[in-house]
């Protein structure tokens, strides 16, 4: 069974700051990192880290290549990364005192995905592989229009949400993940309880993750709901917990383990990950992970 997500790949430029910078203002970090990332990235390493086979589909610059190796290190397979001329995406992320963060991304070539390309990736696909997809790529229709067309379970993680472009696929689509911001959004309500009613009550055949920060997530499945609190951790920075979250819950849907196994072991993991720095330098792979929950 194999994963083949379909995602961003950038370079995350993190800077510590006192508070957001304002207009006109020039300020000072007092720390930088310069790191692998992408909402894409970082679901493919959370995933091949809770011990999945996945395959990234995606494109970088091709002076960027040591992207790939980082990425093949972590576990992934790269195979289905063009290297073209064109910048590789990147993000210019703020971190301040609250671990709050407020980012600049330029997509650069995470725009380039070709409708061919798409098709011959999937066009060997077995019959039990899933498709993962977030919205940080172009061609979102192709992906999942062909994944369907070829039978295979589809995972969409609409962010940065595009209400007009989630609502045509919510019936193409086995499992959406969205946070709290993103369900309210689609749902047009400014309430988590009442986006849950809304989207349940229109799309009852949906499996949706909600995630919820701090507060855990919910697991909706028709009128069925599954809530996990989230850990109590010191968190010092936010960044990739929902990709940590969605890499260790589509490991556990596509293995063996019950919902409530599933979305615990995906809070421990994201919760791990909310107590360090960066993106996917901030992934724990599975043995810590399985530590954590002795
Ligand atoms: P996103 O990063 O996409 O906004 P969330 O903020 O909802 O996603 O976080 C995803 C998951 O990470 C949550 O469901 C929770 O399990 C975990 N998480 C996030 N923030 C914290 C926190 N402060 N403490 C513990 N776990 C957290």
């Amino acid at each position: 069974m194999t994963i083949f997500n379909f995602g961003s790949i950038n370079i995350d430029h993190v800077y510590s700051v006192d508070h957001f910078v304002r207009p006109g203002e020039t300020m000072t970090s007092s720390h930088y990192q310069k790191i692998l990332g992408g909402k894409g990235a970082n679901q493919s390493v959370a995933l091949a880290k809770a011990g999945c086979d996945v395959v990234h589909v995606g494109a970088i610059s091709k002076q960027d290549t040591h992207l790939l190796a980082e990425l093949e290190a972590k576990g992934v397979n790269t195979e289905q990364i063009a290297t073209l001329d064109l910048a590789t995406g990147h993000a210019i992320i703020q971190v301040n005192k609250e671990a709050e963060n407020a980012i600049v991304l330029f997509a650069g070539a995470n725009h380039a995905l070709s409708a061919p390309q798409i098709k011959q990736v999937l066009a060997n696909a077995g019959e039990n592989d899933w498709v993962l997809l977030q919205n940080e790529t172009n061609e979102i229709d192709t992906i999942i229009t062909t994944a369907k067309a070829h039978g295979l379970t589809v995972a969409y993680n609409p962010a940065p949400m595009d209400k007009a472009q989630v609502e045509k696929h919510l019936a193409d689509i086995d499992l959406l993940i969205v946070n709290e911001v993103e369900a309210m959004d689609l749902a047009g309500v400014d309430n988590v309880d009442a986006a849950q009613a809304s989207l349940v009550a229109q799309h009852p055949n949906l499996q949706i993750l909600m995630t919820l920060g701090a507060e855990g997530v919910r697991y909706l499945n028709g009128k069925a709901v599954t809530q996990v609190a989230a850990f109590n951790v010191k968190a010092v920075d936010t960044t990739a917990a929902g990709d940590t979250f969605i890499g260790y819950a589509l490991a556990g849907f596509t293995g063996n383990l019950g919902i409530e196994s599933v979305l615990k072991q995906a809070c421990a993991a994201s919760a791990i990950c909310v107590t360090r720095e960066g993106a996917s330098t901030a992934i724990p792979g599975h043995e810590e992970v399985s530590q954590f929950l002795k």
